[in-house]
């Protein structure tokens, strides 16, 4: 069910109908609809980007001027050009160092908001990669390599089978967030059952990973603008739930915006998925053109977390 276009569309499907039952009126059922991410560029969420070429492949053009900048800014440490040259990759422009003033302020009761963007003038944006099913050792390694920051959102009963390859990329700096127990369609289940979907999941991921999350994002990104949905990520700790703007498929992204554009703080959904999801791709390919995309739009790419500030 995780991998399945077909499935997605049909979920996306029903969000648009209900969309449009309702539109009338209701301020946060637009806001679900624009919220709910994969369906925001009008269609299938088939990957219609799949026959964009390949990036270019630099052919070790070394600019050191980049990480050197990073690293006088104080920010992050970023790969050398020597790692990027290994994954066929131009270097990204280094992130600025992470605002002092955080954003986006949490609060630690009433409602979470309900973001899938971050407001800044810096042109970052932020990886978010989803459920946990493709566990590719080779992900491990370039991430190691490259030092881009991701927050991962996952699925308990998806990663359960091997919570220890996640560590590794938490031990980079990257955090693990709650992407609930077994990826329903929440706005299906009764309130009862979105609270044990999310509290389950945010003791288990607590317990492996040694620090509870703090944000939260439904799977398909359904029912994130619900009173209902709300009240049961208040109940399981999460202070935020987190959609997106663009959706990596397996080249190329679905992106929200009609000028298929990144846009500063944009977030971006990408999954742990491999060549069974990705039509032979790889998680590395399928990363590698992510970070090609972002690179020739001239962003770079900021741990979003460093955006946010927790409750006080
Ligand atoms: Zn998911």
């Amino acid at each position: 069910m995780l991998d399945g276009n077909r499935e997605r569309a049909a979920v996306i499907r029903n969000g648009r109908s209900r969309t449009r039952t309702y539109a009338a009126g209701a301020v946060a059922l637009l806001a679900f609809a624009t919220g709910c991410g994969d369906n925001g560029g009008g269609g299938s969420a088939a990957p219609a980007a799949a026959t964009t070429p390949a990036a270019p492949r630099p052919s070790g053009a070394a600019p050191t001027a980049a990480a050197t900048t990073a690293a006088a800014a104080g920010a992050p440490a970023g790969a050398g050009a020597a790692a990027w040259a290994k994954w066929n990759l131009t270097p990204l422009a280094p992130a600025p160092a992470a605002p002092a003033d955080k954003p986006i302020k949490l609060e630690r009761t009433g409602p979470v908001p309900v973001f899938s963007d971050v407001r800044t003038s810096d042109k970052v944006v932020f990886i978010t990669i989803d459920d946990g099913a493709e566990k590719d050792p080779k992900f491990v390694e370039m991430l190691t390599d490259l030092k881009v920051p991701i927050s991962m959102f996952l699925t308990r009963d998806i990663v359960k089978n091997d919570y220890g390859y996640f560590k590794p990329l938490q031990a980079l700096g990257n955090h693990v967030q709650n992407h609930t127990v077994d990826h329903p369609v929440m706005s299906k289940i009764p309130a009862e059952k979105q609270k044990s979907e999310i509290c389950d999941a945010q003791s288990a991921l607590t317990q492996q990973y040694g620090a509870a999350p703090l944000l939260f994002r439904p799977p398909f990104g359904d029912g994130a603008n619900t009173p209902t949905l709300n009240t049961s990520v208040q109940q399981c700790g999460p202070r935020a739930m987190v959609l997106w703007r663009e959706s990596m498929q397996i080249h190329d992204m679905q992106y929200q915006a009609a000028d298929k554009q990144l846009k500063p703080g944009d977030i971006i959904l990408a999954h742990f998925r491999g060549p069974k999801e990705l039509k032979g791709a790889t998680m590395t390919q399928m990363f590698g053109d992510l970070l090609a995309r972002i690179q020739e739009q001239g962003f770079s790419v900021a741990r979003l977390e460093d955006y946010i500030q927790p409750p006080a």
